[in-house]
């Protein structure tokens, strides 16, 4: 039998980074999205006029797609097709533990293997391969992916054997991060009305306690150029914010700051529905 062969399905608009790593790592594999695949091919790629063609073409297929209800469209197309060859769908979106949970029931009843694997870095992360990627799923399984994982992350944490725990583990780390771009916007606006500006603030805060990632990376990179340009739009991070949320609610644990963050994330993404997610900055200075 030929060498495994790797699907890739979401490409996105400008392209996606984890596939090409995947093809520079010298894999073979074979793309497809839905809004038109050979201008967001990568070079080395091949690739695929549908799911169905996909199904039969791939081995393993990774999805980096919006979210929960696509994923769950698209893993069930591939389990569908009679004569597919693909055994194993890697999840890299973020679709929160429910959506995970219930791929993985119905993937384990069409004989297939699902892994969760969400990933977190930004576009910055994906194109220079050094993003966290966090997975659950069966031992052998990922194992297996261990080419493919080291080509696309920095970074890989097995954190379960189960679906649905990566993705609760990428929900809080996201709702820690939507956090942090939400006080930062806060507290630099404050410190404006005091005379004090951006940079100088920066550079303190960012030798100081209150550093994070958006001191460190998206308020000097993205919101102090006027660039709002991070290549994460607003509407996921208010996704990701409302799953966690929710998720939250139905754990029962704290959801004090979860409640106030999720507000301001569903403002910005009303504000800014096709913006990136640094905007909550001029959301936050205009509301
Ligand atoms: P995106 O919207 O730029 O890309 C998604 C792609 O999926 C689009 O090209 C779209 O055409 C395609 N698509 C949608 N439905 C499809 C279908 N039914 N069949 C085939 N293709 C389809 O999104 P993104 O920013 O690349 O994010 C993808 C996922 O990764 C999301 O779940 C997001 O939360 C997560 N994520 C993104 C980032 C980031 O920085 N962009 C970081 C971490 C996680």
């Amino acid at each position: 039998m030929a060498a495994t062969a790797y699907g890739f399905i979401g490409l996105g608009n400008m392209g996606n980074p984890m596939c090409g790593h995947l093809c520079d790592a010298g894999l073979n594999v074979v793309c497809y999205d839905a809004a038109g695949t050979a201008e967001r091919a990568p070079e080395g790629s091949e690739t695929a006029n549908s799911i169905e063609a996909m199904a039969v073409a791939a081995d393993t297929i990774f999805l980096s797609l919006p979210d929960g209800p696509v994923v769950t469209q698209v893993a069930g197309e591939i389990a569908g097709v009679a004569d597919r060859r693909a055994t194993t769908i890697v999840d890299l979106s973020t679709t929160g533990p429910d959506a995970a949970v219930a791929v993985g029931v119905s993937l384990a009843a069409a004989g297939m293997v699902f892994i969760d694997a969400p990933v977190s870095g930004g576009r910055s992360g994906a194109v220079a391969a050094t993003l966290a990627l966090m997975c659950a799923g069966p031992d052998d399984a990922i194992a297996d992916l261990d080419t493919a994982f080291n080509a696309i992350a920095g970074n890989v944490f097995q954190v379960g054997k189960k679906p649905g725990q990566a993705q609760a583990m990428k929900l809080l780390n996201n709702f820690l991060s939507a956090t942090a771009m939400a006080a930062t916007s806060e507290a630099t606006l404050f410190g404006a009305s005091h005379g004090l500006d951006m940079d100088t603030m920066l550079a303190v805060l960012n030798t100081s306690s209150g550093r994070s990632t958006a001191t460190e990376d998206k308020f000097p990179k993205r919101i102090a150029t006027g660039t709002f340009d991070a290549g994460f739009a607003a509407a996921l991070m208010s996704k990701d914010v409302s799953l966690y949320r929710d998720q939250v609610a139905r754990a029962g644990t704290p959801d004090s700051v979860a409640d106030v963050v999720s507000g301001l994330w569903r403002g910005t993404r009303e504000a800014f529905p096709d913006g990136d997610f640094t905007e909550i900055y001029r959301y936050l200075a205009d509301n």
